[in-house]
């Protein structure tokens, strides 16, 4: 780095700046950036966070906008108990398994042990159904489509990180019953795309939608569907969040029959659920984040625009003025706006806090501005700065043009996010048809399109082996190179992320769709020479 720039990395060290790169440290740059931006506080147990009003006021922007869609598909929603008993929890069989080493307890009231204990719901399909049960009778009574907003806890083994994977977290999950298979099957496909515009048009990161592999499917659901992101920085895949078929499987276990229409015969309904979490706060910080701290995406900041007076004893009064004019105008216009008139701290501190903090823009006024009728505005996604004339504001016209213009590049930076981690995440996506040039795709942090023989003993032996040809390549660069090379290469086991849908295939520019919804039957599957049934998409994941 030249001598400029490290002087500016020191000015920003000794400001409880991040002092380590994206790049280099990723984990420890995660770390800083959730903390050092308000996002989170640490708590004494670990797993559990605390969110500041930085982070929650994005959770409820992700609230605002999901909750007002699922209405609009005529979804209500309730609230369910957070205990579940032992014998309701054990009433799903494979469902349990799959939950059960993740289930936290309550063993004691004060001091006395419970006859019974109870588990917290790590979800509530156990909690809702046999509600439901009574609540479904007739095929008048169908479809019944619910949501719940609230928190579960899963005790995870794995590293927990904050907003990733956390042992306590906020989420939204949806609970429908249909007569019609098509129906339910219809909407798990419109949750699904609902998810893919939290992330793609709130949050702008790219995610590619598909169905889970066997292996990776919701413990006792039909099928799973997911929308997977990408983390550039370091070569890991996030299931971003889930839509599963639940098929009839559940209402057989809970009982939950209606009388059908025609021949007054009991019938069982065709159910759904679907979730997605605060995780989508760690994918975008992620994905957006820089050197410098946070980057948030214009339609999740809690602030947009912050204005900073640069003020020198002679001008003060008439800067404050213009700042102010400048902020009223743009709340008026509903931009999320907040004048920075701390008089205790410099404008130098205070542009470094509001880029750590990742603020979309930034719009500064000095006295010589004031004078000039204008003002310097700085972006965040891309640090360029550039002079702008402010509204006379004693004419409407100008203060509208003003706003909308300033709103018109909230929009650019919105867009420019989304394609800037776009051709990133596509850069590393290949398509390989064989062990070698899979490995390969893998050790460089990429993920990998296969054609697939969809076979669950496939999979296993795809983790195993993935783990330890890292391993040996880990050793081998030691050897033959730098021996701190090593530490860029993951470990980890490879998984399937999902089996990419044709249409997000085209959408990926990976065209003749025809041919990617299922592979030819000559072609052979990457790992086993199996003949291959799907292509599947591979990789690291969280
Ligand atoms: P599931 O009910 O298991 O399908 O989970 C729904 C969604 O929750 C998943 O798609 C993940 O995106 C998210 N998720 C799972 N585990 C965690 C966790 N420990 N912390 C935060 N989000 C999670």
């Amino acid at each position: 780095a030249s001598s400029g720039e490290s002087k500016k990395r020191v000015e920003r060290e000794t400001k409880e700046g991040i002092d380590c790169r994206k790049l280099e440290n990723f984990s420890s740059w995660y770390q800083q950036v959730v903390i050092k931006a308000d996002l989170i506080e640490l708590y004494d147990i670990s797993g559990c966070y605390i969110f500041r009003p930085w982070s929650f006021a994005i959770w409820e922007k992700i609230v605002e906008f999901f909750d007002a869609e699922i209405k609009k598909l005529g979804v209500q929603n309730a609230y369910f108990p957070l205990f579940v008993s032992e014998r309701r929890l054990r009433t799903e069989q494979e469902h349990l398994e799959g939950f059960a080493a993740e289930v936290a307890w309550v063993t004691k009231s004060g001091s006395s042990e419970l006859d019974e204990p109870i588990a917290i719901r790590p979800t509530s399909e156990t909690i809702i159904y046999p509600a439901m049960s009574k609540w479904i009778r007739s095929h008048r009574d169908l479809p019944l489509k619910l949501n719940q907003w609230s928190n579960v806890v899963r005790w995870e083994f794995k590293h927990p990180t904050p907003f990733i994977r956390s042992r306590e977290f906020l989420w939204q999950e949806g609970h429908t019953a249909y007569a019609d298979r098509s129906e339910a099957d219809h909407e798990v496909l419109q949750i699904l795309e609902l998810y893919r515009r939290v992330y793609e048009e709130l949050l702008a990161v790219p995610v590619i939608k598909g169905t889970k592999s066997d292996r990776e499917r919701f413990a006792g659901g039909l099928y799973t569907t997911t929308v997977e992101a990408f983390v550039p920085a370091n070569g890991r895949a996030v299931q971003g969040a889930t839509s599963h078929s639940l098929g009839q499987n559940f209402a057989r276990m809970f009982g939950i029959y209606y009388e059908g229409k025609d021949s007054g015969e009991k019938l069982m309904p065709w159910q759904n659920s679907w979730g997605c979490t605060t995780r989508t706060i760690g994918v975008a910080v992620m994905v957006h984040g820089d050197d410098r701290g946070l980057v948030l995406p214009p339609r999740v900041a809690p602030l947009q625009v912050v204005i900073i007076p640069i003020i020198t004893k002679s001008a003060s009064a008439d800067v404050i003025s213009a700042c102010e004019a400048i902020c009223s105008c743009l709340q008026r216009a509903n931009l999320r706006v907040k004048f920075d008139d701390r008089s205790e701290k410099t404008p130098g501190w205070k542009f470094n806090e509001w880029e750590l903090r990742g603020v979309p823009l930034r719009i500064e006024v000095g006295p010589r501005d004031v004078q000039a009728g204008t003002a310097t505005i700085a972006r965040r996604d891309t640090m360029e700065k550039w002079s702008i004339r402010v509204p006379n504001h004693s004419i409407s016209e100008e203060e509208d043009a003003f706003a909308q213009e300033i709103h018109q590049t909230l929009v650019r930076i919105q867009t420019n996010l989304f394609e800037r981690a776009s051709a990133e995440r596509n850069a590393r996506i290949r398509c390989v048809s064989d062990w070698g040039t899979f490995m390969q795709a893998i050790v460089q942090r990429c993920m990998a399109l296969t054609p697939w023989c969809n076979l669950n003993e496939c999979e296993e032996r795809v983790r195993q082996q993935s783990v330890q040809d890292s391993l040996a390549y880990r050793e081998r660069l030691a050897t033959e190179t730098d021996p701190s090379a090593t530490d860029a290469v993951l470990s980890g086991a490879v998984k399937t992320l999902c089996m990419p849908f044709a249409s997000e295939l085209e959408r990926l520019g990976l065209t003749n769709a025809a041919e990617w919804e299922a592979p030819a039957p000559e072609k052979q599957c990457f790992a086993c020479n199996g003949p291959a049934r799907r292509w599947a998409l591979w990789g690291r994941s969280y």
